[in-house]
């Protein structure tokens, strides 16, 4: 029997997250001092089963909390949330240099019970003797006591570093009285434009930064002028050269920098970029930058090409002559429509939000054997959002998922799919079912038209549905390897990159698109462009994901102490190795740069292309026998979502292809030539 923990995310107000979060800690000091005192020998019973109940009312009472902080979020909140961070951070480091712990771990690890676990267990166990490793148990005092401070100082910063980005996001916009300095853009941007400014009791429009507004004025704007300085804007986020300097990220990035590597250099490493690699599944620093400089050559003489093509349409078509940053959107989006005739704007009719959710459920009921099913009456955190059960063939609840579809004001820009509840066992025989929460910002409906999604829309759900398949249909039943809980960062891409496949294949999107008037599927000279699309300046994109990523990475793997290296003389020597745009010198995009300054993506910004080597490769299967072949499906299902981080992901892709894992596959799908 499975049972789900939903949270009551409308019970907690902001004053009370600290008493909450006080008592849970206090809790957690008790039930590990309990775990401690036992005087018996360690076993999974006495010590691993009593330690998953106390990170179970982690993820239960300071998960939603985290949550409620990225989608509704206030000053108060945030302040509160912000105050006990610095709490949960410091208890986190208690436990991970907990000395009397490690060696009941080190006990179970030597014990003749430890070759009975299962292989599950084991991980479980030598994950924690890793982790261990890596909060500093083998510490002297002074030097454990200087890591707990640099950890929290760096949680703080982190966080800090990602408020910014939303307060200076938030802080500009510009109203727009005259609909003709928006020339160029479709009915649907001007309504969400007209939308921003109604929220504000104003007439007219306003252009704001949230991704959707920006996306519209770069991609349609026949306005040069505010093309720039919308381009201008957004670049300069959270940095020294915005008009708006109070949310300026330069101090907190320049101590992130400085205490990252303190804490690596501190655990014997010799740079953080090591540390990152510690619980990945790349091995070496070498290997991660050969791999991206590698696809760099490869990618390099086409993106140049690309852009030159870019650069003569512009010049001939647009009588643009000298192509700006702020024109390469604009432009693209011209001469994808002449070329290509297609454009995102043609292809949103046969995309209607709800046609599409049902399109997906109906793909992987197909490919996976699980129906997706709406549940009313779930407590959310706001109107637009939707839950949903997980059906397997037995007819069981297997899972659940939050669908929060939409940007709205105080919500964090951006896509993910975020662990409410992960699979685990209780030791009185009941089982938690996973649940998850699927976020986007995707462009409301406006007015009473139902939202109709943009192809790179429907992709990113596909995407974060990816990540939650690999969190709903674990078969793990270990709280720290069920799930995505355990998966190596460079590995976790692999479902998400693997779903986005399907949005690119006639049987895909045969199940996802209807004309919202006509209810037609997509036609074929419409999806005969949208493939070739796909390779529409890839190499160009591929340079600029190896821009992000080698930027991050050696960031982390080359910083000096005794001189750190200035931001932009680092960003400027990977532009000239990889990059074919050269933007601006007031341009700063490492200040809003949230994935490596306050996600957990530090030198690991390359995950995403190594995880789609794999992922691409995987899909590479379903193109052999059947895109949607249920055999390979299930295959998919039982191999790669079903072990979580229990086992190393190259064992799992071994399995399920058959051999290692080929780049081909990868360079295929980009159009580019190996
Ligand atoms: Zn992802």
């Amino acid at each position: 029997m499975t049972n789900m923990q939903l949270p009551d995310f409308n019970a907690l107000q902001a004053k009370d997250i600290e008493p909450t979060i006080n008592q849970l800690l206090a809790d957690s000091r008790a039930a590990l001092a309990q775990i401690l005192s036992n005087q018996q020998t360690p076993t999974w019973q006495n010590l691993v089963q009593p330690l998953e109940q106390i990170d179970l009312q982690f993820e239960r009472i300071w998960g939603p909390i985290g949550h409620l902080d990225s989608v509704r979020n206030s000053d108060e909140w945030h302040a509160a949330y912000d105050a006990c961070l610095a709490k949960v951070t410091e208890y986190r480091t208690e436990v991970g240099q907990n000395a009397a712990l490690v060696a009941k771990f080190k006990a179970l690890a030597n014990s003749a019970e430890f070759a009975q676990l299962n292989l599950a267990q084991k991980k479980v166990i030598e994950n924690a003797l890793r982790d261990f490793r890596l909060s500093g148990i083998d510490l002297a005092p002074a030097e454990q006591a200087e890591y707990k401070r640099i950890s929290q100082r760096l949680s703080q910063l982190t966080s800090q570093f990602g408020n910014q980005v939303l307060k200076a996001t938030q802080a500009w916009s510009k109203h727009i009285s005259d609909k003709k300095d928006l020339a160029g853009l479709p009915e649907s941007a001007l309504g969400l434009l007209a939308q921003y400014a109604q929220q504000k009791q104003l007439d007219g429009w306003r252009v704001t930064l949230d991704f959707p507004s920006y996306l519209a004025v770069m991609t349609h704007a026949n306005n040069r002028a505010l093309r720039e300085e919308v381009y201008r804007a957004y670049a300069t986020r959270a940095s020294d050269q915005a008009d708006n300097k109070d949310f300026d990220n330069s101090a907190n990035i320049a101590e992130i920098r400085q205490l990252r590597h303190e804490l690596a250099t501190l655990l014997g490493f010799n740079n953080y970029a090591e540390r990152s690699l510690a619980t990945k599944m790349v091995e070496s620093t070498e290997q991660v930058v050969g791999f991206l400089r590698d696809l760099g050559r490869k990618a390099k003489p086409q993106a140049e090409r690309e852009l030159q093509t870019l650069r003569e349409f512009a010049a001939k078509e647009l009588a643009i002559t000298d192509l700006q940053p702020w024109d390469v959107t604009y432009a693209g989006e011209k001469l994808q429509l002449k070329t290509l005739s297609l454009s995102q704007e043609q292809l949103k009719p046969y995309f209607p939000v709800e046609t599409v959710l049902k399109g997906l459920f109906d793909l992987v009921e197909t490919l996976f054997g699980v129906k997706t099913v709406q549940t009313l009456g779930v407590s959310v955190w706001h109107d637009d959002v939707r839950f949903y059960q997980l059906i397997n063939e037995q007819n069981q609840v297997i899972a659940g998922f939050y669908l929060d579809l939409y940007a709205r004001e105080n919500k964090r820009g951006g896509a993910w799919m975020d662990v409410v509840n992960s699979r685990w066992r209780h030791p009185d025989g009941s089982l938690q079912a996973p649940v998850a929460y699927l976020v986007c910002n995707f462009t409301p409906p406006v007015g009473d038209k139902p939202a109709c999604l943009t192809h790179d829309e429907v992709t990113t759900l596909f995407h974060e549905f990816g990540h939650g398949l690999h969190h709903m249909l674990t078969e793990m039943e270990h709280l720290e390897v069920s799930g995505i809980n355990g998966v190596p960062w460079d590995a976790v891409e692999l479902p998400s990159q693997f779903m986005e496949n399907f949005c690119w294949e006639r049987e895909g999107l045969d199940l996802i698109s209807a004309h919202i008037d006509s209810g037609e599927p997509l036609p074929n000279e419409l999806f005969e462009s949208l493939k070739q699309s796909r390779h529409f300046q890839t190499a160009m994109m591929l340079a600029r994901q190896l821009e992000f990523s080698l930027f991050d990475f050696l960031l982390h793997a080359e910083y000096n102490p005794q001189q750190p290296q200035d931001l932009q003389a680092v960003i400027q020597q990977v532009r000239a190795e990889v990059a074919v745009i050269q933007p601006p010198s007031y341009q700063r995009f490492a200040h809003s740069f949230s994935h490596i300054f306050s996600g957990g993506y530090a030198a690991g910004y390359f995950s995403y292309k190594w995880a789609e080597v794999l992922s691409a490769d995987a899909f590479g299967l379903f193109e052999e026998t059947g895109v949607l072949n249920p055999e390979t499906g299930h295959k998919f299902k039982n191999i790669i979502l079903a072990a979580g981080g229990s086992i190393d992901p190259m064992l799992l892709f071994k399995a399920f292809r058959g051999r290692e894992p080929q780049i081909d596959a990868l360079l295929r799908h980009s159009g580019i030539a190996s």
